[in-house]
């Protein structure tokens, strides 16, 4: 049996249920497959940026995120030891009322946008329902083929867009090919059980050759252990009484958490890749969010990068795909609005990774080279702007019009109405 809608959404993550909500709310049919059968996937990073909390503000759900359980980061901060720190990226320096990140479960963040797309009629999740391939008619992309509860079948849309993510099935099936930037790092993500005094901030550690950041939340320590790219086997091999050795030598005030690790099952590897498409579209296909640029997790900034890029081509297309007129020139445009801050970011993160992770995983560096951290103690008001690129980034989007609903005043947002959209 062939259905139809006007937009099909292939993958539910950060940037294909923003891009539903949305085009949702300017009338425009849209049918989101994901595959997996709800949200509680395996950890994906919990960043929420101010760029994105403000997006919620504006769409009426600022209350309802609020709700979220979440924890605030509102600096990055590096030990420089003798209890001395120094603050490299301050969020409190930010303009606008949303000064920090917020650290919130990316299932409940998953969990507030379906429910408030779930609100629209042209909206329709679609969970445990994995496409599986491409319907094309004379070349251009008209629809997937899919796996479902209830077994195969076909959808036919106006436009199909990816969201299905860095191993985009829908990217290759549509014959796109990113282009890769050479990483020389991988992360390993665990947590370790109970809050910490010790640990109230994002808190990078250094030891010779050794890296990882903790994130205190509510009830958990969320750490990131970051190592040469391609030693995922090896560092298995060697076992978890090895890894929890290496951890406790960064963590020593912390041994009962650290013990707490009973298996490497427990870690969760990354295998960072850094690539952006050349062409985001074919005729009748977008790709957004990873499946047209991966980002490195330096600065965790991928979810709120995928966020953006729905809101600019819900902007740029919910009018063209009303009027049946989503053409090559439209999805151009997409890439083009979304293209420099793709660009600038992944840039700084080749950076950050090749001038600061790199040395350190090397053991030839204990933290960030000493004249970039005697530049920001001395001159603090500095720290603004690695916060501003994290957490504003270059060209941060605004609802559209149609998006918006009654003004809603979060708690955060210190009485502040919302900026005005485009
Ligand atoms: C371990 C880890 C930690 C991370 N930490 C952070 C962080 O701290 N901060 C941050 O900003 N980013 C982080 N990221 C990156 C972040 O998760 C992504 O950049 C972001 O989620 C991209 O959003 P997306 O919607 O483009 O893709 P994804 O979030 O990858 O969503 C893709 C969706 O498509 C679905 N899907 C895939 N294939 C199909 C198919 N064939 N059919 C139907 N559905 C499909 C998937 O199930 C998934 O739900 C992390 C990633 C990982 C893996």
């Amino acid at each position: 049996m062939t259905e139809h809608t006007t937009c099909l959404i292939a993958g539910g993550g950060p940037a294909g249920m923003m891009l539903g909500l949305l085009l949702a709310r300017a009338g425009v049919a849209v049918t989101v497959l994901e595959k997996h059968d709800d949200f509680l996937r395996d950890f994906r990073g919990d960043t929420v940026h101010p760029s994105t909390v403000r997006l919620l503000d504006e769409l009426g759900l600022g209350e309802r995120f609020a709700a979220l359980p979440q924890s605030a980061l509102d600096r990055v901060a590096f030990p420089l030891g003798g209890g001395r720190v120094v603050t490299v990226a301050d969020f409190r320096r930010l303009p606008g009322p949303y000064r920090h990140i917020a650290m919130v479960p990316q299932w409940d963040l998953l969990d507030l946008l379906a429910s408030a797309a779930g609100e629209e009629a042209a909206f329709t999740l679609r969970t445990g329902t994995e496409v599986t391939g491409l319907l094309r008619e004379g070349g251009r992309v008209v629809g997937a083929r899919y796996r479902g509860p209830g077994g195969e079948g076909e959808i036919r849309a106006d436009l199909t867009v990816a969201c299905d993510g860095r191993g985009s099935l829908v990217r290759r099936e549509a014959g796109l090919v990113p282009r890769e930037f050479p990483v020389g790092i991988d992360a390993w993500w665990f947590r370790l059980p109970g809050a910490s005094e010790h640990v109230t901030a994002l808190t990078p550690r250094v030891g010779l050759g050794r890296f990882l950041v903790v994130i205190p939340r509510e009830d958990f320590l969320q750490v990131a252990y970051i190592g040469r790219k391609g030693t995922d086997r090896e560092l298995r091999a060697r076992g978890v009484e090895a890894f929890r050795a290496d951890v406790a030598e960064l963590l020593p005030e912390l041994p009962d958490q650290v013990g707490a690790l009973e298996s490497m099952d427990q870690v969760k590897h990354l295998d960072v890749r850094l690539n952006r498409l050349r062409r985001w579209h074919t005729d009748g296909l977008l790709c957004i969010g990873d499946a047209a640029h991966a980002m490195s997790p330096i600065g965790g900034v991928g979810i709120n990068l995928a966020v953006q890029d729905a809101v600019a081509a819900a902007t740029l297309l919910a009018g063209p795909l009303r009027a049946g007129r989503a053409d090559a020139g439209a999805l151009a445009r997409v890439r083009r609005r979304r293209l420099l801050p793709t660009v600038v970011v992944q840039l700084l993160q080749r950076v950050m990774e090749k001038l600061l992770a790199q040395p350190m995983i090397q053991g030839r560096r204990l933290g960030p080279p000493r004249p970039v951290l005697a530049l920001v103690e001395h001159l603090p008001f500095l720290t603004a702007v690695p916060a501003r690129l994290i957490g504003l980034g270059l060209r941060s989007e605004h609802a559209p019009g149609f998006a918006r609903r009654r003004p809603a005043r979060s708690p955060r947002a210190g009485g502040t109405d919302p900026a005005p959209g485009p």
